[in-house]
């Protein structure tokens, strides 16, 4: 039933699968480490004297990923630096988020190609989904002249997730690798 399920929210997510996929293999063997699957996800950890998070690296922009602890592509993590238990939790959540957005464009693609005929057009509602999703996040934020990045409706709720999580500091940690199993 597990291996149902996933291989649905893979068709689902296929457009961008198909690119964000081997996006994150030629991250890995450019500047990566420990690829690995996290649940459903593949993901690889930047290694600290890549090119992205090394300021002493030689090529131009070097370490310009050194603050970040991560960056979802779809089906595909990248994390900065080995990730915490919160941090894969909070990056999971933007999976979450993204499989809907690719569903609900999937759905919308759908009724495009039946109403107009044009696959093209229903492919590109559909690849475009999770992006516009973003986009569109971001420019309410601006509109509400908060944060445009930090106060977006899909870092709210994966922020929020994380302080949530932490609050739970009292409980063991075998405990909250329990809660963590619901998210990844
Ligand atoms: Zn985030």
């Amino acid at each position: 039933m597990y291996k149902a399920r996933i291989a649905v929210l893979y068709g689902v997510s296929l457009a961008n699968d198909l690119f964000v996929i081997p996006l994150i293999l030629i991250i890995h063997v450019l500047w990566g480490e420990n690829l690995r699957w996290e649940g459903h996800v593949l993901c690889t950890n930047l290694k600290a004297a890549s090119w992205p998070r090394d300021p002493m690296h030689r090529l131009p922009l070097a370490g310009w990923y050194a603050h970040w602890a991560g960056t979802t592509f779809g089906h595909a993590i990248m994390y900065g630096r080995r990730p915490s238990h919160l941090t894969r939790v909070h990056e999971h959540v933007h999976v979450h988020q993204m499989e809907g957005a690719q569903l609900k464009g999937l759905l919308l693609g759908l009724l495009v190609l039946l109403v107009t005929g044009k696959i093209g057009l229903a492919y590109l509602i559909w690849f475009l989904s999770p992006w516009a999703y973003l986009v569109s996040n971001w420019l309410v934020a601006i509109l509400r002249g908060v944060d445009w990045y930090l106060d977006s409706a899909h870092e709210e709720h994966a922020y929020l997730t994380e302080h949530v999580l932490s609050e739970m500091a009292v409980t063991p940690y075998e405990q909250k690798l329990g809660i963590l199993q619901k998210y990844i």
